[in-house]
């Protein structure tokens, strides 16, 4: 007999957040097993449970010891397995929860954001083998110094991926409170449109710009070792969006979604000395203290010799390590000052075919000229377009945007097509 192809599901957060929830997790899970699938699932810590784990720290200390708050935080996920277990198990199945330490997902040593090394996944195929239904706890690891670790906000999506890859799965089903992928963000336009494909290429460049739906490294993961992803909705049934490779997909529309973030920050170094290594010297010391920078612009000074000005965008919740960070570099420059500016959203348009198309940068600054917009700083890749815009305008950009490049669902005709296409 061919063994049973096996599948991951990882469960988000509001799709756990009471009993009513664990259970019907629980439903969901046994169902595919009794299709004939070997299951892994990851759950999220429930509800709020992560937000008000980090309160709890922060109530009995102001700057909480890093290898302490990953210990806290570990425990979310883990409720979530073994509840989750209790409620499979009464459904006349067996399964065992593991910690992500149980689960063999070895990490690095950067505490509240490890990357995954390694996933020695002997005691999972085991659990599968003995017919069992494995749990993981979602966002942690054990590092290579031995401590529980976590993965960064989100991280549960990456936990799933790496084990998919691990036991080569079919697919890491990722089930949420939507039902995929959308357009723009159904919040900010209400006419937008769920997408039955997305390219890594394109979802990695969607979760760097503000998409939430997938962690940006489950993404990476993903890419990297060839995971195929599908977001869907845990309270309903239909296929969701697929994340495929771009060989897979059918055809590359011009521009594939609109995305945004106002949890940006904007942080210019004025006075940077006009040498070699001026700009080594501040971002070394970002990446040292793990601060994820966005955009970086500088100009070169209109007089050789002169002083230059870099500018470059981090999330809002770095802010405050990046002025620390920076304070000791700006001291060596002598004469150098930091300008913070926390009130700045992004919006950014995404699609693959845009490689290949001309005029589309000039299309979305005319649209948002025609919105009396301001663009602050302009950022691109071969798919992507970023501006930097005031955060109070990022709604209206987003829907001039939306709207200007036809990508509402009264718009584009094929999507039940490409569905089946996906499946
Ligand atoms: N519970 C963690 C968070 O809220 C990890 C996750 O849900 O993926 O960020
Ligand atoms: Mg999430």
């Amino acid at each position: 007999m061919l063994p049973q192809p096996t599948i991951v599901m990882k469960f988000g957060g509001t799709s756990v957040a009471d009993a009513e929830r664990i259970k019907r997790a629980a439903r969901r899970i046994v169902a595919q097993r009794e299709a004939g699938h070997r299951v892994v699932a990851v759950l999220s810590a429930r509800g709020h449970t992560t937000d008000e784990l980090i309160r709890a720290a922060e109530e009995v200390s102001p700057h909480p010891d890093p290898r302490e708050m990953d210990m806290l935080l570990s425990t979310g996920e883990r409720i979530s397995c073994a509840l989750c277990a209790m409620a499979i198990n009464d459904l006349g199945h067996r399964a065992i929860s593991l910690t992500g330490s149980q689960a063999g997902i070895v990490t690095d040593t950067s505490h509240t954001k490890a990357r995954i090394l390694d996933v020695r996944a002997e005691r999972i195929v085991e659990a599968l083998e003995q017919d069992k239904i494995v749990l993981v706890a979602g966002f942690q690891g054990v590092s290579t110094s031995r401590d529980v670790t976590t993965l960064g906000r989100g991280g549960s999506d990456t936990t799933a991926v790496a084990l998919a890859a691990a036991v080569g799965a079919e697919v890491c089903e990722i089930y949420t409170d939507v039902s995929g992928v959308f357009s723009a963000d159904p919040r900010i336009v209400p006419d937008a449109r769920k997408l039955p494909l997305v390219s890594f290429e394109e979802m990695l460049e969607m979760a760097a710009s503000g998409a939430k739906v997938l962690q940006l490294r489950s993404v990476e993961y993903a890419r990297t070792h060839g995971v195929r992803i599908h977001c869907r909705s845990s309270f309903e049934d239909g296929p969701g969006t697929y994340v495929i490779g771009e060989d897979e997909t059918m055809e590359h529309p011009l521009i594939t979604a609109v995305t945004h973030s106002t949890e940006e920050a904007r942080i210019t170094v004025v006075g940077v000395p006009d040498r070699p290594g001026a700009a080594a010297e501040i971002f070394e010391a970002l990446a040292e203290a793990n601060v994820n920078v966005d955009t970086i612009v500088q100009n070169e000074p209109r007089t050789a010799g002169l002083e230059a000005e870099v500018s470059f965008t981090c999330g809002s919740d770095d802010l405050r390590t990046a002025e620390t960070t920076l304070a000791p570099v700006i001291e060596r420059f002598g004469g150098a000052k930091l300008e913070t500016d926390p009130e700045v959203g992004k919006v950014s348009i995404i699609g693959a075919g845009m490689r290949s198309h001309p005029g589309v940068a000039a299309k979305v600054f005319r649209v948002l000229a025609g919105e009396e917009i301001n663009i602050e700083l302009i950022n691109t890749s071969p798919i992507k377009i970023t501006c930097l815009i005031r955060a109070e305008s990022v709604p209206r950009a987003v829907n001039a945007l939306h709207t200007a490049f036809g990508l509402s669902a009264s718009d584009v005709k094929r999507e039940g097509a490409l569905g089946e296409e996906a499946r």
